[in-house]
């Protein structure tokens, strides 16, 4: 099975219409999704539409899905997150609203190679920042590919009987593919569609390949600045638009 894995859209359209297009030619035969659709971003109502139109096979919630549906309040959020998210309720529409409220918590184990969660498999709201968190988050994992998001970075730490190694990480500027086999488990972030913070303003998208035994990094240049526009247009903190320029 070739899984498309996406993660933290966060509302940006311009970033998930250039990821799918650019995986479809990749070629895949269902979508994971892990959290974050919305957020941020100036076009939350048709992120989330494109979504439910991929029919994914998996798909859970992430902490702004949860605030923007009204589920959570805001509280954890700075200023300017609590600012794009209130934002964020007032357009959705009550059916993309009701889609979002009802998105399972994570994890959720896809197949018996493959599970996904939002922040980390003991806790969808956690973040894996370094080799701790990352070891942390290995003993709880139920799968020899365990998917994470939340931190927009994307990042590989792979598990072998002995050690704990980081085949990829930020400065990776081109395609990375890791082969899944024998004792190694993975723990990956295949980085954010729609607001990279790892320094590369490109999309980031990932292909998981069960039956060839690969998991592909992909970055997929996009218009970034359609994208800011359309932040500015909507009277969103400046600071969203100008991050997305630098992928910071
Ligand atoms: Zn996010």
């Amino acid at each position: 099975m070739r899984y498309l894995v996406i993660s933290d859209i966060h509302g940006n359209l311009e970033a998930l219409d250039a990821v799918l297009g650019a995986m479809r030619a990749q070629g895949f035969d269902h979508a994971l999704v892990l959290g974050d659709l919305v957020g941020y971003g100036a076009d939350p109502n048709a992120v989330v539409d494109r979504v439910r139109s991929l029919e994914p096979l998996s798909i859970i919630r992430g902490n702004h899905d949860k605030v923007a549906s009204g589920l959570e309040n805001g509280d954890s959020f700075n200023l300017v997150a609590r600012s794009a998210v209130q934002w964020t309720y007032e357009m959705l529409t009550p059916e993309n609203l009701d889609y979002l409220l009802k998105l399972p918590a994570g994890p959720i184990a896809v197949d018996d190679k493959v599970e996904i969660c939002h922040g980390s498999p003991f806790d969808e709201d956690a973040y894996i920042f370094d080799e701790l968190d990352a070891l942390r988050a290995f003993e709880t994992s139920t799968r020899p590919v365990c998917l994470f998001g939340h931190t927009h970075v994307a990042i590989a730490y792979r598990r072998l009987p002995d050690r704990l190694e980081m085949p990829a990480g930020p400065g990776d500027t081109d395609q990375v593919r890791l082969p899944i086999n024998g004792d190694a488990r993975y723990l990956v972030n295949v980085g954010s569609v729609g607001q990279p913070r790892d320094g590369d303003p490109r999309a980031a998208a990932g292909i998981v390949d069960t039956a060839a035994g690969t998991i592909e990094l992909h970055r997929v240049r996009y218009a970034v600045e359609e994208a800011q526009r359309k932040i500015r247009l909507a009277g969103l903190p400046e600071v969203l638009a100008r991050r997305l320029g630098l992928g910071r």
